[in-house]
């Protein structure tokens, strides 16, 4: 490594000398040799604090109903074209039941914020999946109110995720027309004071974002001391009022930010996330290779696939469960790295327990 750059780099999991926006925006630009070096870094840091082991965690995207007009979301509200699906709760199940059966620890459930799932027929749908299919459950349907979390988690909620989508205040007003920043932070303190393992994250690359907003993206989510750090590229959708903006040009940078952050949340739990397959055919191969040790294969009945198209050239649209669940065998055998076994609950804070 380039000697100016071996500070920086050792400043990153450090808590006597923290590091700073410069120190990443710095790493942000490594090429050639040095890039090398920081990928191989990242994969062993990853190696050595949450082992080989890939964490499986299928997806059932349940409901593209959503009330919130997000400006870069295929399925905000009002988007014309967009066919409306909700898949029946006990449909939910029965999915949840053959993720089992194909060996998966963890089912998420994700949605639009769909007002037809209450409260009570979301503790309905967990209990179930609980007595049912006996899986970790992880919920991604957006913000709710603040007595919402503990009731889930008394249903059997294990995690939930919602994604902080950038840490910039007014980046954050500007794409979100009906949302409030703060508000979206309260929820990750609710989510975690019931007892939920939290995971959170950001979009890569966001229009009118550069490299120093995705630094100052690093160190919060490093701050916030996440059980699962899910991060992706921003994919344009060409029927969103952000659909001009094309991602950035150079494609290292969104394996760069994985790699950082590995290299700052040792024990967090990274996946590599479904936008990086739409970046690139191999993304999230690479992105296993440069920190990350979750991979989430799609388990949404192949009839709902094609509808929850929150960005354009979504893998796998036209695959069942079964053939996402064969490929991610032969994808991380590729890679050498074993399948885990169980739930994988987050290693940060004991089984269990956030
Ligand atoms: N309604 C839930 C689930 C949202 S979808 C919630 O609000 O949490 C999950 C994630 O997809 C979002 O948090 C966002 O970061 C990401 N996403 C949405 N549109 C995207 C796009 N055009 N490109 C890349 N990621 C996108």
């Amino acid at each position: 490594m380039t000697p100016e750059l071996e500070q920086p780099l050792d400043r990153l999991n450090r808590n006597d000398r923290p590091p700073t926006e410069a120190d990443l925006r710095a790493l942000l630009e490594v090429q050639g040799d040095d890039l090398r070096e920081l990928y191989a870094r990242a994969d062993e840091v990853r190696r050595r604090a949450v082992g080989d082991e890939v964490h499986l965690r299928g997806i059932i995207e349940f409901s593209n109903y959503c009330h919130r007009r997000c400006d870069y979301c295929g399925i905000r509200a009002g988007s014309p074209g967009v066919k409306r699906y909700r898949m029946a709760p006990d449909e939910i199940v029965a999915q949840a039941v053959q993720a089992r059966d194909w060996g998966f620890g963890t089912v998420v459930l994700q949605s639009g914020e769909d007002p037809w799932f209450t409260t009570d027929r979301v503790c309905d749908l967990l209990e179930k999946i609980k007595a049912e299919a006996g899986l970790a459950v992880t919920l991604s349907i957006g913000e709710r109110p603040a007595d919402d979390y503990s009731r889930f988690r008394a249903a059997g909620c294990d995690r939930y995720l919602l994604r902080f989508e950038t840490s910039d205040r007014e980046l954050f007003a500007k794409i979100h027309p009906d949302d409030d920043y703060d508000g979206r932070l309260a929820c990750l303190d609710q989510i975690r004071a019931a007892g939920i393992q939290v995971g959170s994250g950001f979009m890569i690359g966001l229009p009118f974002s550069g490299l120093d907003v995705l630094a100052r993206d690093l160190l919060f989510a490093t701050q916030l001391d996440l059980d699962m750090i899910g991060c992706g590229p921003f994919i344009a959708h060409p029927d969103t009022p952000l659909g001009g903006h094309p991602a950035w040009a150079d494609r290292e940078i969104y394996f760069k930010a994985i790699a950082l952050l590995r290299l700052m949340n040792p024990l967090s739990h990274i996946p590599a996330t479904t936008a990086f397959d739409a970046l690139c055919p191999n993304g999230r191969d690479l992105v296993l290779t440069r920190g990350g040790n979750v991979f989430m294969p799609n388990i949404t009945p192949v009839a709902y696939r094609a509808l929850y198209q929150l960005y354009p050239n979504k893998p796998c649209v036209d695959e069942d469960g079964g053939a996402c669940a064969r490929c991610i065998v032969r994808r991380l055998e590729r890679l050498k790295r074993p399948p885990a076994r169980g739930r994988g609950d987050s290693v940060k804070r004991g089984k269990g327990n956030g």
